[in-house]
């Protein structure tokens, strides 16, 4: 990759949302910013900061953190809240942020700016969800950029929301008023009423927060100067042309780098024992199951997964979260890891991307978070759609519907998504190759677009060649 040499020394300040789901996607973006040799500070909230520090074998426990490969490097800055405050409370975290953040950031450019004065912090790159930073960029004189980690469609969507509320489409607590569903275009999936970003059945003030959340980006990503989105346009045009500044940059994909192992930024220990699992198996034989970060099952569902995993006589590796029970330990039936010895594997977090792009992987059964969606599709790997929330169902109708690369596992009356249902789905995506054909198209499409003249490729350049101008 050529490195770009121009008149001025930029400085980018990354500062990513503090969920797995949103900083991963910030560093692949930043690395690719680092590749250009252009210095990249990504700066995470403490609590954040640490688990990654843990998570990375070759680092410190150092506030900053060198990557001189990757010309990265790590900063922190505390998140606002005071001990009382419950730290699993995700909303005073939201407020506290909203409160905090400006402050912090604005502390620690001006303590870059003084120890670098040929390197200040010129450009200052936020997830939407902290969109209340731009402020703070304008007044340090860095340009402000926004990055939104979801699909352009997801976007589109919250960027709507003020008309969508003024025609009347939506209440104040973000519920479908009109119709069954919500159409921002004829080309565009349509969204279900209760499968809206923001929705939350049942609990209606947790969906205002959200939905709160939601109208402040609307209102305030205009702001930076530039938008970027970890998606191509060649697989959601539609979804593209809806939000006209919006630059595709994806997806966002990991390069295996073995001489120099990027920072990983897992906010849980990777696994890597499933890797040589893996070699173990012929190509195309694994069912590869995991819920992303966030997601949790009832004791009654995990069940129903293990016995369908069981019984589909397939090689499978799940990924069991250590808070993946309702946020307690999996509890597995009797004798089950007994039973299914080297035919299934367990871990507590894997490499994903390294597993999607491994030959023995057949289908992902997947939440359908935006990442896993473009590191599967990126893969040319075929999806089991088990959406749980958020923009999850809507990344399901791509999947299924618009791509044709994957198949729904459909939930029962009482919610639950049986263990006949889960084989039956599974023997399914073995008998139909015309998903994994499709798949493999889609990695296709997705490789043009990030490869040296595609469309995302063309959109990075013409951002990072702004950056040294
Ligand atoms: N991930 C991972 N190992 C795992 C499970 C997930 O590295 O075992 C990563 C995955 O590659 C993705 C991120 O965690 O980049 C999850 O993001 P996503 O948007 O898919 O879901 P979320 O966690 O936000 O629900």
């Amino acid at each position: 990759m050529e490195i770009i040499k121009g008149k001025k020394q930029p400085h980018v300040l990354a500062v990513p949302f503090p969920a797995q789901g949103h900083v991963k996607p910030l560093m692949k973006l930043s690395r690719q910013i680092a590749k250009r040799g252009i210095k990249v500070t990504f700066v995470n909230i403490q609590c954040i900061h640490e688990k990654i520090v843990a998570n990375n074998k070759n680092m410190s426990g150092d506030n900053i953190n060198h990557n001189e490969e990757d010309n990265i490097i790590l900063a922190s800055i505390p998140d606002g809240r005071s001990p009382e405050d419950d730290p699993n409370d995700t909303f005073k975290l939201l407020e506290s942020l909203r409160h905090s953040t400006p402050g912090f950031v604005t502390e620690l450019i001006e303590k870059i700016n003084i120890s670098n004065p040929d390197q200040k912090i010129s450009c200052l790159v936020a997830d939407i969800t902290m969109a209340w930073i731009f402020e703070t960029a304008e007044k340090m004189g860095a340009v402000p950029v926004a990055f939104s980690p979801p699909s352009a469609a997801a976007f589109a969507l919250v960027l709507h929301t003020p008309k969508l509320l003024q025609q009347g489409f939506l209440d104040a607590n973000g519920s479908v008023t009109k119709s069954e569903t919500i159409s921002l275009s004829e080309n565009v999936p349509t969204w279900q009423k209760n499968e809206l970003t923001w929705s939350f059945s049942g609990d209606l003030q947790t969906q205002k927060i959200f939905f709160d959340c939601s109208k402040r980006i609307s209102e305030t990503v205009n702001q930076a100067t530039w938008l970027l989105s970890n998606t191509c346009y060649e697989i959601e045009p539609s979804a593209c042309d809806l939000s006209p500044n919006l630059l595709s940059i994806g997806p966002l994909l990991e390069s295996p780098n073995p001489k120099s192992p990027p920072i990983s930024c897992n906010f849980y220990s990777e696994d890597e024992s499933c890797l040589a699992w893996l070699d173990s198996k012929p190509p195309g034989s694994v069912v590869y199951v995991s819920f992303g970060s966030l997601a949790v099952f009832s004791q009654q569902q995990l069940d129903e997964l293990a016995f369908g995993l069981e019984n589909s006589g397939r090689a499978f590796l799940w990924v069991v979260r250590s808070d993946l029970a309702n946020g307690s330990r999996a509890v597995y039936p009797d004798g089950f890891l007994d039973r299914v010895g080297e035919v299934g594997k367990v871990v507590e977090w894997a490499p994903q991307e390294r597993v999607l792009s491994h030959t023995s992987t057949a289908c992902f059964v997947s939440h359908c978070g935006w990442n896993s969606t473009m590191e599967g599709a990126g893969n040319g790997v075929p999806f089991l759609c088990w959406p749980y929330f958020s923009d999850q169902y809507h990344n399901q109708s791509y999947i299924c519907d618009e791509w044709e690369i994957g198949l729904r596992i459909e939930p029962g009356e009482n919610g639950i998504r049986t263990r006949d249902e889960i084989r039956g789905k599974i023997d399914k995506m073995f008998c139909d190759d015309r998903l994994k054909k499709n798949a493999v198209k889609m990695k296709e499409v997705c490789a043009e677009s990030v490869g040296e003249g595609g469309s995302s490729y063309k959109n990075l350049e013409m951002f990072i060649n702004h950056l040294v101008e």
